[in-house]
């Protein structure tokens, strides 16, 4: 049996606008450098994440949490993904805006478990068999030829592995032809996928396969040269994506099954005892050494928005014996704690959790600073910048919002390359600031002509 490769079902996109923080950007000593790991700025906050981190690495955080409090924008997403990032690459990250548990349909409490799922990773070990032998020979070609060629015996389906991808393709016994068209070269890994999961392995050009009898319909070692090693393969998956499994028809009741489940679309209701079902499957696979936990963070931006239904689940949810890290964003200061008789405090949050909670404030960034971001971020999504069209992003985003002015990069770029020129020029940023709304107009003018709006 084998493991398949599953698509996890973290939130990529919400991610995807802040792929550049790759951890705090701290020194040995846990100062914050100016830019560092994607962060720009905001030092005393990201000084504070580091000790944060550090509390978790010693255990010292259960049971509590993190809120950053600042204005929009402020880098309150970012710096928690960064440390997310900083305990390790694998680590889950969750997340929310509170504003999500208010369905029609599910119960706010669920929105919130299945969140807390979500960002509760698993790392499932599996050791696999490794066949040593030769199976394919490449050899080079000079002049305007293929590099390289292979042969096979039998079909086989081969995954090459090159510096700019994966290809896959299936190779029958004229496979001379097939590695010629697909240019293969000395020193591309090749390697054949086997449902057993077998890998065979080619002398001098780090060539792995194994062979495919089709009759059979099952793979076979070949006979000769065979090698016998144990290699571990390792998958992460969240609590969430195994919930999602269980609860598709044909899932199966073992985790393998259920994680080739995962490819099927079909989805039905995630009940509590499919979470039970899960729970005790993943203590099975805990207690026999196949499976470890991996606590993730779970972000929870406008934290205001919860009621105190949420909060009490909260609270239990942070004491129980696997949780995630999480951190709380507000943009808010003191207002009322909703679900209550009008209770003031602190963003919006009950006593009760503001005393169980680190809070780390974060600034509204300077004119240098977003000029700093927006250069990374137009770098990120390779788009080159005049300064002149830096500087009227940077006013954008001091006038109107650094998001905002972040967004505006991409279509900038599509308006840059209709008008022939590689390098985003102003009048590009100012053609998009003119065509797309920031937030605060959009509502001006909605509140203006509110007359001719629905209500
Ligand atoms: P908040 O959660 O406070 O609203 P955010 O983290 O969601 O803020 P955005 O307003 O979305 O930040 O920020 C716009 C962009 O700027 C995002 O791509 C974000 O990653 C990036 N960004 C924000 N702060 C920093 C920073 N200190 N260093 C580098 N990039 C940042």
């Amino acid at each position: 049996m084998r493991i398949e490769e599953i698509v996890s079902t973290t939130k990529a996109q919400r991610v995807a606008a802040h792929s550049h923080v790759k951890g705090l950007g701290l020194d040995d000593d846990g100062s914050a450098k100016p830019s560092a790991s994607g962060l720009v700025g905001q030092i005393n906050a990201r000084e504070a994440a580091g000790v944060v981190v550090d509390l978790i690495r010693a255990k010292k955080l259960a049971g509590r949490a993190v809120l950053l409090a600042g204005p929009p924008g402020s880098g309150k997403t970012a710096i928690a993904l960064a440390v997310s990032h900083e305990l390790g690459s694998k680590i889950p990250f969750c997340p929310m805006v509170g504003s999500e548990v208010f369905s029609s349909e599910v119960k706010k409490t669920e929105v919130l478990m299945e969140n807390f799922r979500r960002a509760i990773g698993l790392r499932i070990k599996e050791v696999k068999e490794v066949y040593e032998g030769e199976v394919l020979e490449l050899t080079p070609y000079e002049g305007d030829n293929p590099v390289g060629y292979a042969k096979a015996i039998q079909h086989v389906e081969v995954s090459l592995k090159t510096a700019k991808g994966v290809r896959k393709l299936k190779l029958d016994p004229t496979i001379y032809e097939s590695m010629q068209k697909e240019h293969v070269n000395i020193g591309d890994v090749i390697y054949i996928e086997s449902n057993t999961g077998a890998v065979r392995r080619m002398g001098r050009c780090d060539v792995y396969a194994t062979e495919f009898d089709l009759e059979a319909e099952e793979y076979v070692p070949l006979p000769k040269g065979d090698v016998h090693k144990k290699k571990e393969i390792v998958q992460d998956v969240s609590l969430h994506d195994l919930d999602i499994a269980n609860a598709r028809p044909q899932g199966g009741n073992d985790i393998v099954a259920m994680l080739g489940a995962m490819t099927r679309p079909k989805k039905t209701e995630i009940t509590e005892k499919l979470r039970k079902e899960i729970d005790k499957m993943v203590d099975r696979y805990i207690d026999q050494g196949i499976a470890e936990l991996v606590p993730g963070v779970l972000f929870i931006d406008e934290i205001q928005m919860l009621d105190l239904e949420c909060f009490t689940y909260l609270h239990r949810a942070l004491e129980s014996q696997i949780s995630p890290i999480v951190i709380l964003a507000s943009n808010r200061g003191t207002c009322e704690v909703r679900g209550t008789d009008g209770i003031q405090s602190p963003h919006g949050l009950p006593m009760d959790l503001l005393n169980r909670i680190l809070i780390i404030r974060t600034e509204p960034y300077t004119a240098e600073d977003m000029a700093q971001i927006l250069k990374i971020r137009a770098d990120v999504e390779n788009v080159q910048l005049d300064p002149a069209a830096l500087q009227s992003l940077v006013e954008t985003g001091v006038s109107a919002s650094l998001r905002y002015a972040v967004q505006l990069i991409t279509p900038a770029k599509f308006h840059a390359e209709v008008q022939g020129t590689d390098t985003v020029q102003s009048d590009s940023i100012d053609m998009m600031r003119g065509l797309f709304l920031d937030a605060k107009q959009s509502s001006r003018i909605l509140a203006e002509k509110s007359d001719v709006y629905m209500k």
